[in-house]
């Protein structure tokens, strides 16, 4: 048997930043910030997630999917790691990753998690993904997943999702 090769890094971290998450498939686990580091420890690919929010039952799944990412593409010594703090938050996620979102019809966070102050609802101001209309309101705090609350549009009466600051 050979040397076993130089790990490319480079191209496990691309691999894990395409790995989309389960629950929203138009993001990738680097639009949602979740995606930390990808480093090379020894020879081995150490991927560090972050989850969207202690308990959410999406990150084992993009464990299992950065792990099977990896594995296709060759990559042997792999392991995952997940780190709570700092927790993440809405601010993570890159514009790019907002704009998808409201094209997949949820409603991107509206504001930034630092910039929460007092006693106002979060529900304020949520735009209908649409027809952008802010005339909105919080159904459910629970929307189809956990990690998002359930809206509908007083304007064009459509139900939708909004990704939860926090
Ligand atoms: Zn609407």
């Amino acid at each position: 048997m050979a040397a076993a090769p130089v790990l490319d890094i480079a191209r496990a971290r691309r691999v894990a930043a395409a790995v989309v998450d389960p629950e929203v498939p138009v993001l990738t686990i680097d639009d949602l910030g979740v995606l930390r580091d990808v480093r090379d420890e020894a020879g081995t690919v150490v991927v560090t997630l972050t989850p969207t929010y202690s308990g959410c039952p999406a990150i084992d799944q993009m464990r299992d999917d950065v792990l099977l990412a990896l594995t296709a593409e060759g990559f042997r010594d792999i392991r995952v790691d997940f780190t709570l703090s700092p927790a993440w938050t809405t601010d993570w996620m890159s514009e790019a990753g907002k704009a998808k979102l409201e094209q997949f019809g949820i409603a991107p966070p509206t504001h930034r998690a630092g910039e929460r102050q007092g006693p106002i609802p979060l529900s304020l101001g949520v735009k209908c993904p649409r027809c952008g209309s802010l005339r909105t309101r919080e159904v459910s705090r629970f929307g189809s997943t956990a990690c998002k609350s359930h809206f509908e549009c007083l304007a064009c009466l459509e139900p939708f999702d909004h990704f939860k600051v926090h």
